[in-house]
This record gives C-alpha cells, sequence and structure tokens, in this order.
C-alpha cells in the first residue's frame, strides 16, 4: 500500500494547497476544501481503497526530483539554453512593461500582454489563471477564460490562496490547448502531473510563471483589509493587492478593498501591510522548505523590477526571464512591432532585482532546515543542506519570523468573531515580536557596513 497525500503532505503541514493532487486523483477521493486558518488542503471525501500513490508522486511537497533534475529533462537541450543555480536555465532576459496593460497590471502588465497575444494568435485555445469572483468567501479562483478582455479582467498580482483542482479535471475533460500561469511551487506540481498524465502533456502548451518570495492565507486578507477601515470580511467583494499611484515609487503600491455598495477602503504598503509581508504573517508553512525564486520550470517568468533604474517609477516595470524559444519568437515579434517597450537586460541584474528572495530561499531556507531538523519535523529534499552558519543577528531574526508567521495564524483565529477581526487585540499580541525585530533589524544595517569595513581592513592588511 503506498502512502497518501495527506498522511505525508498535510499532516506533517507541509501542503500548499495547489489542488494538483485531487486534480489527477482518478478515483476524485481528495477533494480541495479551506481550513480554519484560510488555507487550501486536501482531504478524503471517502477512504481511498486504491492507494496507488499518484497524489504523492505529484505533489511538488514530496522529496521528488528537484527543479534542476526536471529543468534539465524540459530545456537542458534547448539550443543556446545557459544555466546558473539561482535563476535555472534559461535563453534570455528582459526589461520593461506593456503600454497596453501597464496601468492595471502587478507590475508592467507583460504577463498580460503575452497571454492576450497567445489567445489573439492562435496559439492557445484557453488561458488558465486566477480571477476576481466576487464573493467575500472565494475573492479569486483558477478559471478557464476563452476571450482576451477575461484575461485583462484577470490582470494583477493575487496574493490570497487558489487551487487547481477543478481547472485540472477541466482540462483532461475538454480538449484543447492550455497556457497556464502559476507561482514555482504550482509549476512544479504541473510539470510532475504532465509527466504522468497524457491529457495534460498535450493539452498544456504554455506555463507562465511568476517570481514568489512567499504566499498569504485568507485571514491575511482579512486582516489588511479591517487595517485599510473594512472590518466586516463578509462584505468585501473585491480586492486589488497592487494599487499604483502617480505620486509614489512602484514599490509604495496600496491595497483596496470594495464592498457590496461600491465603497472602497485603501492602504498604502508602507503604511502597515510591509509589516505583516516583511514579517510572514499569515504565510503557510510550507513557503518556509521551498527553494524555486524563478519558476525554474516555466516557459517564461514575470517579475518586478526591483532595481533602483526602475522601481522609482510607479507605473510599474518587469523583468522577463524567457526559457522557451517560442515564447522568445513572440517577444521579439512584440519588440519588433513596438507592442511592448522592452529591452535585453544582464542575467546578473535580474539576479540582483530577486536578492532578498534568493536570500530567503537559499541561505535562510538552510538555517530554517536547521531548526526543523533540531526539532524533528519532516522536511522535503531541498537543493540547500540544513546548516547554522549564518550570522547572529540573522538566526535571530530568523527565529522572531518563524514565531510571528504561527502566532499571526493562532491569534488570528482568537480574535476573529462574527466576520469581524478585532484588530487592536491582535495588534497588541503580535506587538512583542515587533519590538524585538526592530532594533535586531537596526543592528542588521549596521552590522553589514561593518563587515564589509573588516573584509576590506583584511585585505588591505594581507596585501601591506
Ligand atoms: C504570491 C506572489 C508572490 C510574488 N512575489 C514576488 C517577488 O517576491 N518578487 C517579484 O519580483 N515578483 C513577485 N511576484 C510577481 C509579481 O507580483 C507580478 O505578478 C509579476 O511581476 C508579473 O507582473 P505583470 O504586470 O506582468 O502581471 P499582470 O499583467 O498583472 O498578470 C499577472 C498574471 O498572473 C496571474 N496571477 C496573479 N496571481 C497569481 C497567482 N497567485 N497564481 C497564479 N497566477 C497568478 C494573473 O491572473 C495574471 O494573469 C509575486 C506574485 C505573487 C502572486
Ligand atoms: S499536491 Fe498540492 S494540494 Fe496536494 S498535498 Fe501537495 S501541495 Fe497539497
Ligand atoms: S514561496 Fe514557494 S511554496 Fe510558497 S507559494 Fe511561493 S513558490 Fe509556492
Amino acid at each position: 500500500m503506498k502512502p497518501n497525500v495527506i498522511d505525508e503532505i498535510v499532516k506533517n503541514d507541509l501542503c500548499i494547497g495547489c489542488g494538483i493532487c485531487a486534480g489527477v486523483c482518478p478515483q476524485k477521493i481528495l477533494k480541495i476544501r479551506g481550513n480554519e486558518y484560510g488555507e487550501y488542503i486536501p482531504s478524503e471525501a471517502q477512504v481511498c481503497d486504491s492507494h496507488c500513490g499518484l497524489c504523492l508522486e505529484v505533489c511538488p511537497f514530496n522529496s521528488n526530483e528537484n527543479e534542476t533534475q526536471m529543468g534539465a529533462k524540459i530545456y537542458g537541450s534547448t539550443e543556446g539554453i545557459k544555466y546558473l543555480s539561482e535563476t535555472g536555465y534559461y535563453l534570455d532576459s528582459y526589461a520593461g512593461y506593456s503600454n497596453e496593460f501597464r496601468q492595471s497590471s502587478a507590475s508592467g502588465g507583460m504577463a498580460t500582454w503575452l497571454l492576450t497575444k497567445l489567445l489573439k494568435e492562435g496559439l492557445v485555445d484557453y488561458v488558465i489563471c486566477p480571477t476576481p469572483q466576487k464573493n467575500p468567501e472565494k475573492l479569486f479562483s483558477f478559471e478557464i477564460l476563452k476571450d482576451e478582455n477575461s484575461v485583462k479582467a484577470a490582470s494583477g498580482s493575487v496574493y490570497y490562496p487558489v487551487e487547481m483542482s477543478e481547472v485540472i479535471q477541466k482540462i483532461q475533460e475538454v480538449p484543447g490547448r492550455y497556457a497556464v500561469t502559476g507561482l514555482p511551487c504550482f509549476i512544479k506540481a504541473l510539470r510532475l502531473a504532465t509527466q504522468k498524465n497524457r491529457k495534460l502533456r498535450e493539452r498544456i502548451v504554455f506555463t507562465i510563471g511568476l517570481v514568489c518570495g512567499q504566499m498569504k492565507s485568507k485571514n491575511y486578507t482579512k486582516y489588511i483589509a479591517t487595517l485599510a477601515g473594512n472590518g466586516n470580511s463578509r462584505k468585501i467583494q473585491e480586492v486589488n493587492y497592487r494599487g499604483k499611484s502617480p505620486e509614489k515609487p512602484a514599490s509604495n503600491f496600496y491595497f483596496q478593498s470594495t464592498d457590496e455598495h461600491g465603497s472602497q477602503q485603501k492602504i498604502f504598503w508602507n503604511e502597515g501591510v510591509s509589516e505583516a509581508w516583511a514579517n510572514r504573517w499569515f504565510t503557510p508553512n510550507a513557503c518556509n522548505y521551498c527553494d524555486d525564486v524563478f519558476a525554474e520550470l516555466a516557459d517564461v517568468t514575470f517579475m518586478d523590477a526591483w532595481l533602483p533604474e526602475y522601481s522609482k517609477d510607479s507605473r510599474g516595470t518587469n523583468i522577463v526571464l524567457v526559457r522557451s524559444p517560442k515564447v522568445l519568437d513572440i517577444i521579439q515579434e512584440g519588440i519588433k512591432k513596438e507592442e511592448i517597450n522592452v529591452s535585453k537586460i544582464s542575467v546578473e541584474k535580474v539576479i540582483q532585482s530577486q536578492a532578498g528572495v534568493i536570500e530567503l530561499k537559499r541561505k535562510q531556507l538552510s538555517y530554517r532546515l536547521y531548526l526543523a531538523e533540531q526539532k524533528g519535523r519532516k522536511t522535503p529534499e531541498k537543493r540547500v543542506n540544513a546548516s547554522k552558519d549564518i550570522g547572529i543577528l540573522k538566526r535571530r531574526e530568523i527565529k522572531l519570523k518563524a514565531k510571528m508567521q504561527e502566532e499571526s495564524k493562532q491569534l488570528f483565529l482568537g480574535c476573529y468573531q462574527d466576520h469581524t477581526l478585532n484588530i487592536k487585540t491582535f495588534r497588541d499580541g503580535m506587538h512583542p515580536y515587533i519590538k524585538q525585530i526592530r532594533p535586531l533589524r537596526m543592528l542588521g544595517r549596521f552590522a553589514f557596513p561593518i563587515r564589509i569595513i573588516k573584509k576590506i581592513s583584511k585585505v588591505e592588511g594581507k596585501k601591506k
């Protein structure tokens, strides 16, 4: 009898809720449901007596092949392909935007441009991406879209759980060519599923990845909507996580929620949203064990151009990392026809733009693996080893963030009643951690230049 995802993944709190296991389950026994923390997990609708093990084989948090091994199979023999451990395989990289889609998109609108282009040119029949639902219990879900206007209406970044079980079942039922958007772990699950399922392999013809630092639970949205002034989560019909304001830099975007009467509340990133984001409040535990920054198994990956030369522009700018020759052709043609305003950027710059996420998913991951090992917790195999070889200030910061991650989940449950969060009690509960982490970060900022000065003095000393 083979084990399944419930015993191996869900019970070890390693599930990101992608829904792919339920989507491929031949008996349709697995169903995706929301838990009290506002995360998705699979559960068994009836006892599984088949034990085929397929659910585990497609799970990105099972210790199956890693992204480097899978990437080599998918892209390794592509002409002109290059490889770096930070980015995975890549053909070329660009920075820029689409004039048409930039304003309504998360960054430069390049993802929406590509998706609409694939439909317009008849290269796909359907696009699958998260789409607003106007349902307070399920603000977004993955949908199958057929026309460009629907794809445009689905632009923006969704920091809210979405799962793929139903669309995966639909792809198997309805023939056609599909382009699917996804975070790195979702794309890995899709690739694992296509290895096992011929229909998925033939029908999913483009995978569109997004760089990802972390996911957030539904309770995160309830928290920031309350911060913004929308106190009753049952009344939230729509949210926009990345509103753009001409007088602010791209990094200071705003969150906006809209209630059933059309009344809107907004809050900027630096007015409290960043505190919850950076300190990993409401982040699923699975994200602690993720080492894929650039969605290494996607045909193309989109991200924000977090570089000083771009981030001052409030309208937003993309960086694009291309792996598929077909996508490269489409982008080059878009440049020629002046549909997009993009130019080549070095891969070093691409890496620099995501330095924080790379540190989080590599060096800090090593220490998180070490901590988990100490506590006897099960973790998936990763491309970095468990290690405590990290500065003392960072160690303390990582531990504090882990505490906040856990505490935010539990505290929320105690402070949330009748669809309303008692924000004062919640914030008072989180305050002691914030008080401890602030001076650590300040010290970190001073410690960094001191480390560099020490290094330089050592080198200078050696020269003498
Ligand atoms: C959870 C999350 C974390 C991210 N972390 C980072 C980061 O650390 N650094 C960084 O540079 N960029 C990050 N991004 C990517 C960034 O926010 C933009 O999505 C990216 O730059 C593309 O911008 P765009 O203007 O081209 O996209 P748009 O033109 O707005 O199109 C985005 C497309 O992606 C789809 N989409 C949105 N959210 C999701 C989702 N959760 N799952 C699958 N598809 C989705 C939309 O439906 C739309 O089709 C993250 C995105 C998400 C969703
Ligand atoms: S495949 Fe996705 S939903 Fe299923 S157990 Fe793994 S992470 Fe969770
Ligand atoms: S951080 Fe990793 S595990 Fe978490 S949502 Fe992003 S890609 Fe998935």
